[in-house]
């Protein structure tokens, strides 16, 4: 039975695909988006439309930005043999709002999860262990403490370990399946100074 129209069902499915949008938050986003006025639809199409076109990975650290390197891999004042590996751009940007991180980054974009079927192929480690053959001192691995997470560090120190190079984990303080974005300044200063070796 179609209550609406074929375009108004439309939208809402659209909208019901992305992440965290149940049927009803579909409806009323859909509702809304339909009574706003053209010119601020048009925008928000563009918007999307252009940040999808422009927006690409770092060329050293992956993460997501509109230059080929991302400005904190341009900024020769930071530490370029400190690498901090997290698994998503977001966490990145955790750790940048602290102010506190002198090194750089490397970011994975996922972690191992057998159980969805992600393998160490699918996220960016082969881009890692190229990354080591320059001069680095530590890896940090911040990245979540969930299973995942936790396989994921393990991963990474077992890859890393004949290479010599220090391996640390941040501190446990990072609540547990915690998304490291919605975790505080402190606590997360916390746990990149308590971190321990691999
Ligand atoms: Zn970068």
């Amino acid at each position: 039975m179609d209550l609406y129209s074929g375009y108004i069902n439309k939208l809402i499915e659209e909208l019901g695909a992305l992440p965290g949008i149940g049927s009803k938050s579909a409806q009323r986003l859909a509702f809304h988006l339909i009574n706003m006025p053209q010119d601020r639809v048009k925008r928000l199409a563009d918007t999307i439309v252009e940040a999808k076109a422009n927006v690409r990975y770092c060329r050293e650290c992956f993460t997501l930005t509109d230059k080929d390197v991302c400005p904190v891999c341009a900024n020769q004042r930071r530490n370029h043999k400190m690498i901090m590996v997290v698994e998503n751009t977001r966490d990145l940007a955790a750790y940048e709002k602290t102010g506190r991180y002198e090194g750089i980054y490397h970011v994975l974009h996922g972690a191992i999860s057998p159980m969805l079927g992600i393998g160490p192929g699918d996220i960016k480690l082969k881009e890692l262990m190229e990354r080591l053959r320059g001069d680095v001192d530590e890896v940090i691995i911040a990245t979540n403490s969930s299973l995942e997470g936790e396989t994921t560090a393990m991963y990474i120190s077992k890859m890393i370990k004949p290479t010599g190079i220090r391996v640390t984990r941040i501190a446990s303080g990072v609540p547990v399946g915690g998304d490291l974005e919605y975790i505080d300044e402190v606590t997360l200063l916390r746990a990149l100074e308590g971190r321990v070796e691999l």
